[in-house]
């Protein structure tokens, strides 16, 4: 996607405004959630009612509790995010791990209830971020009797209108009250209470009561979470990041299947400003609430653009330079313990990314090249940058490195030998070894 517009007239302030304000801080970018079905916050009916028991976040797992003997280890690492995560809230949040959930609770502390009830929303927010859960529920913590769960569903009821359900379970077996029939007792209650007509197949407000070993959690439908697996499960990878809009999401999409990123960028510098620079850095900050303690390394890459193009690349100059950023990506990557790269790329997106061209990027580096986005529309690419928060950043202009030396026509079907001809013009090898050394490192954390 060529970026145009070689007049930059925001700055780093400018960008770490929108990183801040639309990407970053626990995902400010999508605007609250509404953790009721009903008119009525939680907020508001916890302060009115201290029937409604403790405020507390219940996270559902989903995939990873597929996963068989592997699973302990993966719910540690997703503890471990979980709590990373929880640091940005500033709340003394506790971790209580139930039988495939995970529940968060605030120390009250000298809070009001209102002023406690918000604390907790915070943590299901910030929560909402973190791969590996599918569903984030604000939910109420009751004693383990049928009645103190009936309560909690009146209230949690309280505004809603239309027919609701109530689906109740028992982890714990022993609860002297069938799953049956704790919902039928609850259903009645609720009506009672409201006037409102049941519909089990059809619901406006599902009213979910879950028996536990020590206590029992009332809650209706929730948020969706970021679903996948908890990053760091499938290990390490070095994402190339271009300042477009594709290559965040790409990102994106490999950390919520459990990928720590290392993000990569080529700046145009010295025959460019620093603006590509500033955008990368913002957008890393802005996927930085999906896995925490992120790192940019940044590659200033003119000079050896230019290199490429006096050894006589011409038609092949994109293809050969996305091959030495390749390169060099590989070089971190051992510095980082990655094995893997990431790229944006979207098959026949733009002519650097044909089958043939494709072919011969692979042949670069010995890592695996990732792309989750080969198969995705522009659209779909963009929807989903919309969704992270990161397309009005990638949107801003800048002066992308791959725009200078673009040749008028560029090669869609690059020979291997070709390639490999011009890098032994200029070594590519070294140039790579020299590139890396140059890298600038930024720490997120
Ligand atoms: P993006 O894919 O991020 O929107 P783009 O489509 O303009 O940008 P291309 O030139 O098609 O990018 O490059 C495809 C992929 O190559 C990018 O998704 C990215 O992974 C990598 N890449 C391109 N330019 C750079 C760069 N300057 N720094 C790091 N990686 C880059
Ligand atoms: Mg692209």
């Amino acid at each position: 996607m060529p970026r145009t517009g070689t007049t930059v007239s925001f700055g780093m302030t400018e960008i770490l405004r929108l990183a801040c304000g639309k990407a970053g801080g626990g995902g400010t970018l999508r605007g609250p959630p509404c953790w009721q079905t009903g008119g009525m916050s939680v907020t508001d009916q916890v302060a009115a009612a201290p029937a409604a028991g403790e405020p507390c976040v219940l996270l559902k797992l989903g995939e990873i509790v597929l996963k068989g003997r592997n699973r302990q280890q993966f719910e540690r690492l997703l503890r471990g995010n979980i709590r990373a995560a929880m640091k940005d809230t500033g709340l003394p949040v506790e971790l209580l791990h139930r039988e495939g959930v995970v529940v968060l609770t605030v120390a009250r502390g000298e809070r009001t209830q209102a002023e406690h009830a918000q604390a907790v929303d915070r943590v299901a927010q910030r929560v909402s971020d973190v791969p590996g859960i599918v569903r984030v529920c604000r939910a109420a913590r009751v004693p383990k009797t049928p009645e103190a769960a009936a309560a909690a569903a009146v209230l949690l009821t309280a505004g809603t209108t239309g027919p609701f359900a109530v689906r109740a379970r028992r982890r714990d077996k022993r609860f002297p009250v069938t799953s049956a029939e704790l919902a039928v007792l609850i259903g009645k209650q609720v009506q009672a209470a409201h006037g409102l007509p049941v519909n089990l197949k059809h619901p406006d407000t599902e009213v979910f009561v879950e028996v536990d070993q020590r206590e029992v959690f009332v809650f209706t439908g929730g948020q969706p979470g970021q679903g996948g697996l908890p990053v760091g499960m499938s290990g390490r990878a070095v994402a190339l990041m271009s300042g477009g809009i594709d290559s965040p999401v790409a990102a994106y999409r490999m950390m919520r299947r459990g990928l720590r990123c290392y993000f990569l960028h080529f700046s145009g510098m010295p025959l460019t400003g620093p603006e590509s620079i500033y955008k990368a850095y913002a957008l890393v900050r802005g996927l930085d609430r999906f896995q925490g303690g992120s790192r940019l390394f940044v590659v200033p890459f003119g000079k050896a653009q230019q290199a490429l193009a006096s050894s006589g690349a011409d038609r092949l100059q994109v293809v050969a330079q996305r091959r030495l950023m390749l390169k060099t990506a590989a070089l971190l990557a051992r510095r980082v313990g990655g094995a893997a790269l990431i790229t944006g790329d979207s098959l026949g997106q733009v002519s650097s990314q044909t089958l043939p061209n494709i072919t011969a990027l692979d042949d670069a580096v010995s890592l695996p090249i990732l792309r989750p986005l080969l198969g995705w529309d522009k659209t779909e690419i963009m929807a989903e940058a919309r969704r992270i928060g990161t397309l009005s950043i990638s949107e801003l202009p800048d002066q992308d490195c791959c725009t200078l030396l673009t040749p008028r026509r560029v090669e869609t079907r690059a020979r291997i030998d070709d390639l490999r001809r011009i890098e032994g013009r200029l070594d590519a090898g070294q140039l790579a070894e020299r590139l890396a050394g140059t890298a600038q490192e930024y720490r997120l954390d």
